[in-house]
């Protein structure tokens, strides 16, 4: 569904990722662990094109998305993004958050928005909130409104930065298994985390990123149990 070549991205002379290749087949749930500072987000937000790589190819169904200079705001609709701070609209209810996105930019009619939304606000277990303000929420709630209204984009991959790092320890747990299900229903996600339980029993595959490059690619087990490289161990520890 999605491919990446040689991808490297820079900063003045700072090379901040390193030739990063990735295929990410449907229904995958990959997760990027990596210790601060390595590139993981600057790799989420050039796959998501919020951030233009110095190089790259990047191709969604196989179609170069660089070269055929496809719109940002339209690759985004399909390959949607959670955020650490969830960046929502402080000012909208739950639902206007929800429902702002497709009526401006997929047009959908705002009755049909508002259902689409219930359906995802229903999804997260946050249906119960839709006339409340982002001020009223806790982190976990705020979190799994961000999921909803990142879903009623109808996204086919989902981009997560770290969705659970500013989170109270308490409200960490809802939003993983509001991410589990969405695993389950067949997302394919890009996960960056330092949830470890996450990375091991949720994700297929993991990718541990280490000064701009990917130094490790493999299926969760054999990352996590059957390990060689030292330095990872440390990590995983
Ligand atoms: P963390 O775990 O702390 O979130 P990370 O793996 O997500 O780290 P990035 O945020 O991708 O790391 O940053 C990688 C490197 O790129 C860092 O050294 C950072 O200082 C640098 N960097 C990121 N964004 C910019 C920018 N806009 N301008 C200059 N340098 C940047
Ligand atoms: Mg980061």
């Amino acid at each position: 569904i999605l491919e990446i070549k040689d991808l490297v991205k820079t900063y003045g002379n700072r090379t901040v990722l390193d030739g990063i290749n990735l295929t990410v087949k449907e229904k995958e749930v990959i997760s990027i662990l990596g210790s601060s500072g390595s590139g993981k987000s600057t790799l989420l937000r050039c796959i998501n094109l919020l951030e233009e790589p110095t190089q790259a190819k990047i191709y969604f169904h196989n179609k170069d998305i660089i070269k055929n200079h496809t719109k940002p705001e339209e690759y985004r609709q399909k390959v949607g993004m959670v955020f650490q701070n969830f960046n929502l609209f402080d000012n909208l209810t739950v639902l206007d958050n929800c429902t702002i996105s497709p009526i401006k930019i997929l047009g959908i009619d705002k009755e049909k928005a508002t259902k689409k939304a219930i359906h995802y606000l229903k999804k997260v277990g946050m249906d119960r909130f839709i006339n409340a303000r982002p001020k009223h929420l806790s982190g976990g709630q705020k979190q799994r409104v961000a999921i909803a209204r990142a879903l009623c984009m109808e996204p086919e991959i989902l981009l997560f930065d770290e969705p659970t790092s500013a989170l109270d320890p308490e409200m960490v747990t809802e939003v993983l298994n509001t991410m589990t299900d969405l695993a389950k229903d067949g997302m394919t996600m890009l996960v960056v985390t330092h949830e470890m339980n996450f990375a091991r029993d949720v994700s297929t595959r993991v990718i541990f990123l280490d000064q701009g490059k990917i130094i490790e690619d493999n299926n969760s087990h054999d990352f996590f149990y059957n390990q060689q490289n030292e330095r990872i161990k440390e990590f995983i520890k």
